[in-house]
């Protein structure tokens, strides 16, 4: 097996992958999207609100705001020693008190650990007009997209990594391939037509379809994937691929133990 980053920002990642099977990549898909645990407000105690937005639609739109915190710090409850009474090690006080006019934005978050805050400065909450006053303490711990969309860590997308494969062309259809392709993987270079960016490629076969005689061959590689993730938590994307593999790997060794028992 054999990994490539193709391109790294803070919030997203594209690696390829070579060398595993589709249930492989399907399987590490699911465990970024559903089982990488992430935190989010779970609850809050509303003292004060006077804005035009109920309370229970602000509270979803606390739930949404992404949070970070520090993976060694915390347990997710079901995991957590005092067995999910809620403790230091599996939740945060975040609180906020605010009067208007103003918006209320989510650096205006006041947390109880400040490894635990918002991942986007000035997400907008809820405007507070004239002397509108806003006031609660709120309640976050880690969970899993499996278990609510608030603690999704990722919105991830792989596809078969294309294999071109480029034949004579003549000369006055170079330009008709180079603009068929709607997602700029050939140019035109020197009279032949070049592959720049085959990652690109979606597999449309707009090209394949145009070429009477196979000038264009497209074939998706079968044990290689480019992978797409977007960080929608307070994790990095690469953190969401790493902790996503150890849950594989852990899951793999329970099957392992689970199957010694079988007689
Ligand atoms: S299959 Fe579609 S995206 Fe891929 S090279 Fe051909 S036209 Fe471009
Ligand atoms: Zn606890």
């Amino acid at each position: 097996m054999e990994i490539e980053v193709l391109e790294k920002t803070n919030s997203k990642i594209k690696f390829l992958v070579s060398g595993v099977k589709t249930s492989f990549a399907g399987s590490l898909r699911r465990i970024m999207i559903s089982e990488v645990p992430t935190m989010a407000i779970e609850w809050v105690d509303f003292k004060k609100n006077g804005s035009a937005m109920p309370d229970e639609i602000l509270a979803n739109r606390l739930g949404q705001v992404p949070l970070t915190y520090d993976r060694k710090a915390y347990n997710l409850p079901s995991e957590c020693k005092c067995g999910g009474k809620g403790c230091s090690r599996c939740q945060v006080k975040i609180s906020l008190k605010k009067k208007g006019p103003r918006m209320v934005h989510s650096d205006n978050l006041k947390s109880g650990d400040k490894s635990v805050k918002t991942a986007i400065e000035k997400i907008a909450i809820v405007e507070l007009f004239g002397d509108q006053e806003l006031q609660f303490v709120a309640t976050a711990q880690l969970g899993l997209g499996r278990e609510h969309a608030k603690w999704k860590a990722a919105v991830v997308g792989y596809k078969n990594m294309p294999k071109i494969k480029t034949n004579e062309i003549d000369k006055k259809y170079l330009e008709k391939f180079v603009d068929i392709c709607p997602r700029g993987v050939f140019k035109s270079n020197n009279g032949r037509l070049v592959v720049k960016d085959p990652v690109n490629c979606n597999l449309c076969m707009q090209c394949t379809e145009a070429s009477k005689k196979d000038e264009i061959q497209i074939t998706p590689m079968e044990d290689t994937f480019v992978f797409n993730v977007e960080s929608i938590s307070g994790l990095k994307p690469e953190e969401i691929v790493f902790i996503a593999a150890k849950i594989l790997g852990s899951k793999m060794e329970e099957f392992k133990k689970a199957l010694k028992k079988v007689k």
